[in-house]
């Protein structure tokens, strides 16, 4: 067999699984180190072939009514609710998440279609009577057409879902780009679309590098582009979408910061922002990778969370023992590493981790320790730059002014946490801190019934919620005439 035969086909067009011409992508196993096999991706030639499938199909797919776009989603909700663990497996296999956390997300797959479903029952459109005599106008919502989802390794399939079920719900149909780490999840989900009585081509997949995903941008029959990702690629794609002005929202990184006031019941906060930083390896959007403490409270509490951190078990993402397991490639794993190294030759305090682990099992496995720097300074690229990995920067802060202050120092503005047993005062931070979301004595939580997005650096638009719906349809104003006739408009004195 010849190389390019051993390749498993690494697209899904027209509802089959087809090989890309492009080049051949090897996805690894970061938890274990081993590959897991080479897709063939998609060419500009596969990519403009996926598209020109969406755009044949869009035309019969927007013609269905809302009731039986929400069967079809209620169809295809079902056949995730049953392939929940199926997919929650694969994903770990490719980006190491822990599987007692994506369990649990895998479980509501079917959820945030059937939200979107229910949303169809809701009326849509409203009647406006304009300061005009005889006119009635109403509002209609009109689906864009195709659009891209651009998706990133750390949590493939629930960002794809956040796009997938208003996308779908409206009318549009879809070409998605998942991350070259990722990418099996992305395709089996895609299977199970189709497989659900979706009509072939209105969920499509190209796999590959950045590539694939600069080609889908840059087809013109793009009608919008969701993207999820880093705030560099979330830029150029706003500049290659703007020939055409074709929309786009962009969920981008994150700085976040998790502010713990003396009064805070110290348990919790220390559980909650151990959470927020070394959960799923700290490779997260929403990471609250800087933890302001109030100085009376930061050496107990820096204490705690130094213990913690070292007494943290990374490994096997499938042994439920496990607290953290393997950063999801050897790329990022190396850049983790290059900014720890870096801070602390410039004055940062290393209190834990700060190194690979070593996992006896898995020898060729890509892990880090969960890492705690202290005497970090704003000035300091680890305090300003989204590392993406389980390192917390710890500083201490004397009252309000100061803690929002830090906080807000950032060109980010994704999400932030605040600790307190001080209601006015959590009220007082989160109308000042900003993010796109303020969690009040809790952290990372997410859900597909609650806008999610970020400020500044950190993105445009949200996801989830009934507003974003808005996002995926462009609104149609009908005006009808009422019968009153037209005025001669040469002539306004005369019927
Ligand atoms: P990335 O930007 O490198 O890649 C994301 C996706 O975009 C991949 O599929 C990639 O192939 C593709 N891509 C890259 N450059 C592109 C371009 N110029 N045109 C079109 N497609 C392009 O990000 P990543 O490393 O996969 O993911 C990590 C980043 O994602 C972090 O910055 C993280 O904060 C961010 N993220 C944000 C959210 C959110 O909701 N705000 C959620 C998860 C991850």
């Amino acid at each position: 067999m010849t190389d390019y035969e051993q390749r498993a086909p690494g697209c899904f067009i027209d509802g089959k699984r087809v090989h890309g011409t492009g080049p051949g992508v090897v996805v690894r196993s970061p938890w274990s180190g081993e590959d897991l096999l080479t897709l063939s991706s998609a060419s500009r030639e596969d990519v403009s072939q996926a598209v020109a499938v969406a755009q044949t199909v869009f035309t019969a797919w927007q013609a269905t009514t809302a009731g039986e776009r929400a069967e079809h989603l209620m169809n295809f909700a079902a056949l995730l609710d049953e392939h929940a663990d199926e997919l929650a497996e694969l994903q770990v296999r490719e980006n190491g998440k822990l599987l007692k956390e994506m369990a649990g997300q895998a479980k509501l797959f079917g959820d945030h279609l059937r939200y979107y479903a229910s949303l169809l029952r809701m009326p849509c459109g409203y009647v406006v009577e304009p300061p005009i005599g005889g006119m009635r106008v109403h509002t209609e919502r009109v689906p864009l057409g195709v659009v891209a989802a651009i998706t990133p390794w750390n949590s493939p399939l629930n960002l794809l879902l956040w796009k997938l079920g208003p996308a779908l719900a409206v009318g549009n149909v879809v070409v998605i780009k998942p991350s070259e780490i990722t990418p099996l999840s992305t395709l089996r989900l895609a299977e199970l679309a189709t497989q659900a009585g979706l009509p072939p081509g209105v969920v499509n997949v190209v796999t590959g590098a950045a590539g694939p995903g600069q080609y889908l941008v840059e087809n013109r029959a793009v009608a919008k582009v969701a993207f999820t990702g880093s705030s560099a690629a979330g830029e150029q794609i706003a500049r290659a979408a703007a020939i055409g002005l074709r929309r786009v929202s962009l969920e981008l990184g994150g700085k976040s910061a998790n502010v713990v006031f003396a009064d805070a019941d110290h348990e919790q906060a220390i559980r909650g922002t151990l959470a927020g930083i070394f959960g799923a390896s700290g490779q997260t959007c929403m990471a609250g990778s800087r933890i302001l403490v109030e100085s009376r409270a930061l050496p107990v509490f820096l204490e705690r969370l130094v213990e913690t951190a070292d007494r943290m078990r990374v490994g096997d993402p499938f042994d439920d023992t496990t607290d953290m397991g393997p950063i999801a490639s050897a790329a990022q794993l190396s850049k983790i590493e290059t900014m720890v190294d870096a801070a602390v030759a410039a004055g940062a305090t290393l209190r834990a981790g700060g190194c690979r682990a070593q996992v006896e099992q898995f020898p060729n496995g890509l892990y880090y320790r969960p890492t705690v720097l202290s005497d970090v300074t704003p000035d300091m690229p680890i305090f300003q730059e989204e590392v993406f990995g389980p390192v917390a920067c710890v500083m201490p802060f004397d009252d309000e002014d100061e803690a929002i202050s830090l906080a807000n120092d950032t060109r980010f503005g994704l999400a932030a946490g605040v600790w307190t047993s001080d209601r006015a005062r959590s009220d007082r931070m989160a109308s000042q801190l900003r993010a796109g979301t303020v969690w009040v004595n809790n952290y990372r939580k997410v859900a597909y019934n609650v806008p999610f997005g970020g400020i500044g650096m950190s993105g445009v638009g949200r996801e989830n919620g009934y507003q974003c719906l808005d996002s995926y349809t462009e609104t149609k104003s009908v005006w009808v005439d009422q019968g009153l006739g037209i005025r001669d408009p040469f002539n306004p004195r005369a019927r």
